[in-house]
C-alpha cells in the first residue's frame, strides 16, 4: 500500500505516522508514505495558497491551482498515473471499518487535506473520487483525519499487525464490538479475571467471548446488531438477555 498525502503540513503527517506499529510497517516497506507539500505548487512568490472567499464571509479558501498541480504531481509518481483521490471533509461519507477494508484493496491512495474554510469547489469536482469524513465534528485541517484513515487501513494490510488473527475478532468485524480483554495480574484491586478465561477450555472461552461481544453491542451499539451475522445460539442468548431485562425493568 502506497499513501500519497497532499497537505500544507507534511511534517505533521510524517512525524505522526513514523511511530510504533505504523513506523515499523514503514521501515519494513509494508506501507509507504509520500507527502506532497501543496505550497510547493503555488505560483505565488510568497508561496501563498489561500485567498478570500468570493461572496464574502469569514476565513480563507484554498485556491484551486496549487491543489490541482499538487494532485497531478502525486499521480505522476504512480506507475499508471491512476488512483482514488480521497478528500477529507466533514461533508463526506462517514468513515467506517467496511470502507477501510475497501480502501485496503488498493495499491495507491491519494489523500487531500483541506485547511481554513476548505478548498475551491472547482478543483474538488475535477480531482476527487471519494469524499470522506471521520465524524460529525469539524477539525482545523485534514491532517489528523488522514492519519486516522491511514492507521485504520494499514492495520488491515497483511504483516502490519504481526498477528493477523487479532484484526479478525476486533470491534466492527461482523458488526459486533469486541469482548472485554484481561491480562495479568489475575486479581486487580479485589477484582478477579472471569474464571472461564483461566479454564483452558477453548470452546467455553469462545462462547463466553461471543456472548460478551453480543451483550456489549446490544448495550452500547444496538444499531450494529441489525447487520451482524447471528446464529441460533447468538439469537437464543440475546433473547434470554432481553427477557431478563424485561423482568427486572418492565418499563424499559
Ligand atoms: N468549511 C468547512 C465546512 O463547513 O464543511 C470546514 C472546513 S474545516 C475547518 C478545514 C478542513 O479540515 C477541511 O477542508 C477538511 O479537510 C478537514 N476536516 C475538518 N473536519 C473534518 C472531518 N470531520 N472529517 C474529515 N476532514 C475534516
Amino acid at each position: 500500500m502506497n499513501y500519497h498525502v497532499l497537505t500544507l503540513f507534511p511534517d505533521m503527517i510524517v512525524s505522526g505516522l513514523h511511530t510504533s506499529i505504523l513506523g515499523r510497517a514503514l521501515e519494513k516497506g509494508l506501507i509507504s508514505l509520500d507527502t506532497i507539500d501543496i505550497r510547493d505548487y503555488s505560483m505565488n512568490r510568497h508561496r501563498r495558497v489561500d485567498d478570500y472567499p468570493y461572496g464574502g464571509g469569514a476565513g480563507m479558501v484554498m485556491a484551486p491551482g496549487p491543489v490541482y498541480r499538487a494532485c497531478e504531481a502525486a499521480k505522476a509518481r504512480i506507475p499508471d498515473g491512476n488512483a482514488r483521490v480521497i478528500y477529507l471533509t466533514p461533508q463526506g461519507t462517514v468513515f467506517r471499518q467496511d470502507m477501510a477494508r475497501e480502501f485496503a484493496k488498493e495499491k495507491h491512495l491519494i489523500f487531500l487535506c483541506g485547511h481554513y474554510e476548505g478548498i475551491d469547489e472547482r478543483v474538488l469536482s475535477r480531482v476527487v473520487t471519494d469524499y470522506v469524513s471521520i465524524g460529525d465534528y469539524v477539525l482545523t485541517g485534514g491532517e489528523l483525519p488522514v492519519m486516522v484513515m491511514i492507521d485504520v487501513i494499514s492495520r488491515l494490510i497483511p504483516g502490519v499487525l504481526g498477528n493477523e488473527a487479532s484484526a479478525d475478532s476486533e470491534s466492527f468485524e461482523n458488526s459486533l464490538l469486541e469482548y472485554p480483554q484481561y491480562t495479568r495480574p489475575e486479581e486487580f484491586m479485589g477484582e478477579k479475571v472471569p474464571g472461564v478465561l483461566l479454564s483452558g477450555h477453548h470452546a467455553n472461552i469462545e462462547r463466553w467471548r461471543r456472548n460478551q461481544s453480543l451483550l456489549r453491542t446490544l448495550q452500547v451499539r444496538p444499531d450494529l446488531l441489525k447487520k451482524a451475522r447471528l446464529d441460533k445460539k447468538d439469537l437464543e442468548f440475546l433473547r434470554q438477555v432481553l427477557q431478563s431485562k424485561e423482568e427486572t425493568e418492565p418499563n424499559s
